[in-house]
């Protein structure tokens, strides 16, 4: 039976990863995953999620089954970051959220359940996306399209392709959008842009599906969550899928979450009832020690502050990282202007670099990102950056 099984090809992030791993290079740097690393180069154990764990390990508790949906702390703590604690959308009961196996699960999740209630619609993500996107709603039995998103000669986003593409797209549609922080460009489109957006996701009926995995890494909690309400202001369905795989480093526990938005407390009652069917024979109901810390964290004044400090600290250093590779690259003889790099926001930066030259750069001197050109800048501290704008400065001479 499985004789003929053929060898399907390795991630094309992750696979990077084993190479980095096995590269004797002793100054090798690696900029292709998506992961947020301290000055010293090491991934962070957030103080808030020690503080946690601690009062955890205090009052240990027995480990029983989970409901399917989640621990209920945590649910309302996403709905509550996700749409504003108070606010009518949480206090109307139109949201459905469940505890999600990270961002990728609540994406897997909401695409199942998109797939129950609308199976002939199509799927269009950004051009580019992140590569799971794809994959993902093709795996859940989607046609997948793109929109047009990168201006590689302008370099930004091509708003009037992307709004066309909208514009022209069947009602049903669901689209993929990046809530912030696009992955991989790094360029976001404007607040007056996502207004065009919504109107148009809304006289269209489309179902915009939020993909929310950095909020907190662009601008702040509150900035980065801004597009939710847009959509809620616009009274259509969506979904929103959160990760908090990067705002508390915590990419091994899984944790995220999906909410949708109904059109009323009934509606979202009947949605969560089909989004746990989706559950139960997937996986049954998720794991409990990540999500109990999360939902400590922002349910404890004092460690909910402590976060958000945290949070923005990561934020600050990776701005810094920024600047200073455009002075570094600068410094180091590409003659290009590379200022662009600091309007691009979030971990990722768009480099402009061809295969070619990324392929080189990983070959001859250890620096590993995407052939796309895509680097994690959060990746980069004052140690490695000097080495890695050199490497730069000689693939691009
Ligand atoms: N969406 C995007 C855009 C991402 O970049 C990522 C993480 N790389 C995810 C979703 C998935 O996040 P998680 O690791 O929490 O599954």
């Amino acid at each position: 039976l499985f004789s003929a099984v053929e060898k399907a090809p390795n991630d094309p992030i992750l696979g990077l990863n084993d190479q980095f791993g096995a590269d004797e290079n002793p100054r090798k740097v690696n900029l292709s995953v998506g992961v947020y690393y301290d000055e010293t180069g090491k991934l962070p154990l957030l103080e808030c999620v020690q503080r946690a764990e601690r009062q955890m390990a205090d009052a240990p508790k027995a480990r029983g089954y989970l409901p399917i949906d989640g621990i209920a702390a945590y649910d309302s703590a996403v709905k509550n970051l996700v749409f504003g604690a108070g606010s009518d959308a949480v206090n109307s009961g139109r949201v459905a959220t469940i505890q999600s196996l990270g961002g990728t699960g609540g994406l897997k999740v909401g695409a199942d359940f998109l797939k129950k209630v609308n199976p002939n619609a199509k799927v269009l993500i950004s051009d580019p996306s992140w590569e799971n996107h794809r994959a993902l709603f093709s795996q859940a039995g989607f046609t997948v399209e793109f929109y047009p998103y990168y201006d590689a000669v302008k370099r930004g986003v091509n708003i009037d392709g992307m709004l066309t593409a909208l514009e022209t797209a069947e009602p049903g549609t669901i689209v993929v959008l990046h809530a912030c922080c696009h992955n991989p460009t790094g360029y976001d489109i404007t607040s007056q842009q996502w207004d065009q957006v919504v109107a148009i996701v809304k006289e269209r009926k489309l179902v915009p599906f939020l993909d929310l995995a950095y909020q907190g890494f662009g601008n702040g909690i509150a900035e980065d969550g801004a597009v939710i309400q847009k959509f809620v202001a616009a009274a259509g369905d969506f979904l929103v899928a959160t990760s908090f795989s990067k705002s508390f480093s915590l990419y091994g526990e899984r944790v995220g979450g999906l909410s949708v938005f109904c059109a009323s407390k009934d509606e979202a009652d009947r949605v969560l009832s089909l989004l746990k069917v989706m559950i139960r024979t997937n996986y049954s109901n998720p794991p409990t020690h990540g999500g109990s810390v999360v939902a400590t964290v922002l349910n404890t004044p004092d460690l909910r502050a402590l976060w958000e400090q945290e949070l923005a600290n990561m934020r600050t250093r990776i701005r810094q990282m920024r600047t200073l590779l455009v002075a570094d690259l600068k410094a180091a003889g590409v003659k290009e202007d590379m200022s662009f790099i600091t309007q691009q926001i979030g971990m990722f930066s768009y480099s402009g670099l061809t295969k070619e030259q990324m392929v080189r750069l990983r070959n001859e001197f250890g620096v590993y990102g995407v052939d796309s050109g895509r680097i994690c800048v959060a990746a980069l501290n004052t140690k490695n950056i000097d080495y890695v704008c050199q490497s730069i400065a000689r693939v691009l001479q």
